[in-house]
């Protein structure tokens, strides 16, 4: 397929090293002209937009999202699909969807999960909001690029999937740690404390898969020195975007809103930035009650 690739960054680069070396024609950009093996440097969005089947989008916010849509709709073929897998906040995804479909285009809010360790291996999976032509017309790409594309319904829903998942994925890891902080104190050793909870209750992902506590559990960045990993910043914006949807549509989520309000005391306040999301561990291990 010919594919042009917008956001040649952390994700988007090993992103689009993957469509490459499964030999599609990758035309790529970056404001920051970074070259990536296997694919081509386009001199703007536009020239990598232009004759494309598909064109991924992999940027940091929904208003350069929208910047770009705009540069690049014009420039597409009726029944190309634009591909936007950045994490945005669910408004914009449906504001650039509802353009590119009056473009004659096929448009796609497929955000994902697994970071850079996933988009290195193509083993991310993808959350699709959009029409089941497009989808079905990426679903190669996803295949090449990640493990699992679950369509998740119209344009957006693959934004709140993905927002709705990473707040419950923040308010377990803090409850995890908070959990392990209250055990240490009471005098439980953290392998027995993992012991009984990986299989009991209040398991979680967390818990299980990452935990938090060094030299527990599988290996994870608490295993490096907290090192990312999923960055506390990452998480941080992920709450943010959950929180702003809350809002536009009424919903009551207390416990979403406080792990926002902790992330970002921990971000901005603490020295969490740069750290995983799993060093709210030490950060409790500092505090008392109250
Ligand atoms: P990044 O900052 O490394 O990459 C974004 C890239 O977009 C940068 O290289 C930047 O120069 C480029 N860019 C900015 N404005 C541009 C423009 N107008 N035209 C062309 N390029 C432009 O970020 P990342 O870690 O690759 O994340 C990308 C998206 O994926 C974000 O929305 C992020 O929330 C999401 N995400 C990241 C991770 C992760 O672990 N890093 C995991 C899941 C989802």
């Amino acid at each position: 397929m010919k594919i042009g690739f917008i956001g040649l960054g952390n994700m988007g680069a090993p992103m689009a090293t993957n469509l490459a070396r499964a030999r599609h024609a990758v035309a790529g950009f970056d404001v920051v002209g970074v070259t990536v093996e296997g694919v081509a440097q386009a001199a703007s969005a536009t020239e990598a937009a232009t004759g494309a089947e598909v064109v991924i989008t992999m940027l940091p916010n929904g208003d350069i999202l929208r910047r770009v849509a705009a540069e690049i709709i014009p420039a597409m073929e009726p029944g190309a699909v634009l591909l936007d897998c950045s994490t945005v906040d669910v408004q914009s995804a449906r504001d650039v969807a509802a353009e590119a479909v009056a473009a004659g285009l096929h448009a796609l809010d497929a955000p994902v999960s697994g970071g850079v360790g996933g988009a290195a291996a193509g083993t991310l999976t993808f959350m699709v909001g959009g029409g089941e032509d497009g989808f079905n017309i990426a679903r190669k790409l996803f295949d090449v690029m990640g493990q699992k594309a679950v369509h998740c319904g119209p344009s957006g829903n693959g934004q709140a999937a993905k927002i709705c998942n990473n707040m419950i994925l923040g308010v377990t890891m803090i409850a995890t740690c908070e959990a392990f902080a209250l055990a240490d104190k009471l005098g439980l050793d953290r392998q027995a404390m993992f012991d009984v909870v990986s299989t009991s209750s209040g398991y979680s992902w967390s818990m299980n898969a990452y935990c938090p506590a060094p030299g527990v559990g599988p290996k994870s960045p608490a295993d490096n020195d907290y090192k990312p990993g999923f960055a506390a910043e990452l998480m941080l914006k992920d709450l943010r975007l959950s929180q702003m949807a809350a809002e536009a549509v009424d919903a009551d989520t207390p416990m979403g809103r406080a792990a926002c309000d902790l992330y970002a005391q921990f971000v901005e306040k603490e020295g969490g930035k740069g750290r995983d999301f799993s060093a709210m561990l030490p950060r409790f291990e500092a505090r008392g009650h109250g």
